[in-house]
């Protein structure tokens, strides 16, 4: 891949015209290295534009390959390998491949398929000639973006058109203390130095719901927390309410918790378990600390995971 390399130069300087002049030009340039500024970057170079890719973290791929799909998909198969979850129906709950799992060997697999997958990318762009460039890129004016590397050094470059695909980063309000150890967003959960002995989940969203059904079956106690009154609501209620009646079937019994909203631990979560029409849907009605009020979706690790091939 073409590597643009960086002129030191005073990042608080606003480029003069003059040094507009000479410029790296280019047909098309997209700021941002995930899945759709990649394949718009590839098209336009299959198209014969020139191209240069701008991104900003330390290697190209974006949420998709460095925190997002790829990860979460890759842990998902690694914890379903290393437990054995598959076999457990022929072998019995207790089977695990693996019988101490750590951190460290979810996290092997996951640099190891991460690794591929930027080189996999890395290729991409230099079989089709598409240029890099590493920094966070502003635009001076329509056609000039000014890419500033992590120390500070800024170089600017000229473009026909531009693509802005910078994606998404998780949402961090304020009032929530994060501090990258015992509270994490969706980013840093795949950089875990330890397992934790339980875990709650704020929000029941399909990245929610697919984290807790990895925790869970990585034997961690997990709670869900949901705002709304339902989970996975934009998915087919069958599926849904199929997770539902397996965790109905598993927590025996499956009684009716009082509402209330006060704090809980996520393990005071895990045997409330409300039977609604359709099956148990885990409606319980304490409230994580510092979480919207509203029910939570409580699943323990042996009895009440929704089954993950249906959710995930
Ligand atoms: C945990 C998780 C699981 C997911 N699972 C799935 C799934 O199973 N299936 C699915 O389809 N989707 C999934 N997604 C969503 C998917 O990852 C995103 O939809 C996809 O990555 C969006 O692609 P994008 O190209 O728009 O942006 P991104 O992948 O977010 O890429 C944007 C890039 O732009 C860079 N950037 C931002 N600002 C600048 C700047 N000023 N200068 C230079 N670079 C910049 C960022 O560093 C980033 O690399 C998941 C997301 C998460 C978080």
């Amino acid at each position: 891949m073409p590597d643009i390399g960086f002129a030191k130069c005073d990042p608080a300087a606003e480029p003069q015209p003059a040094a507009r002049a000479s410029v790296a030009a280019f047909d098309f340039i997209v700021i941002g290295s995930g899945p759709s500024g990649r394949r718009a970057a590839v098209q336009a170079a299959k198209l014969g534009k020139s191209v240069l890719v701008v991104e900003k973290g330390r290697r190209v791929g974006g949420v998709s390959v460095h925190t997002g799909t790829i990860p979460s998909k890759t842990l998902r198969e690694t914890v379903l390998n290393l437990t054995g979850w598959r076999e457990r129906g022929f072998y019995g709950r207790a089977y695990r491949v693996k019988k101490d799992i750590e951190a460290r060997d979810l996290m092997a697999r996951l640099h190891m398929t991460l690794d591929h997958e930027v080189d996999v990318l890395e290729h991409q762009f230099a079989r089709n000639s598409v240029s890099s460039a590493c920094g966070t890129a502003r635009f001076i004016d329509p056609h000039h973006v000014a890419v500033t590397t992590e120390i500070g050094e800024t170089k600017l470059f000229a473009g026909e058109k531009f693509l802005i695909a910078v994606g998404t980063r998780p949402h961090r309000p304020a009032h929530v203390p994060f501090d990258g150890c015992s509270v994490l967003d969706s980013d840093e959960i795949v950089e875990i130095k330890r397992l934790p002995r339980s875990l709650t989940v704020i929000g029941a969203g399909v990245i929610g719901v697919e984290y807790a059904t990895i925790f869970s079956a990585l034997d961690v106690s997990v709670s869900l927390v949901e705002a709304r009154p339902g989970i996975l609501e934009f998915v087919d209620h069958e599926l849904v309410r199929t997770s539902y009646t397996s965790c109905a079937t598993a927590a025996s019994p499956c009684g009716s918790a009082p509402r209330s909203s006060g704090s809980n631990s996520s393990t005071a979560g895990r045997s409330r378990l409300w039977r609604a029409a359709g099956g148990c849907v885990p409606r319980c009605c304490s409230i994580a600390p510092g979480a919207t009020a509203g029910p939570i979706c409580s699943t323990s690790p042996r009895v009440a995971s929704p089954p993950m091939d249906a959710v995930a």
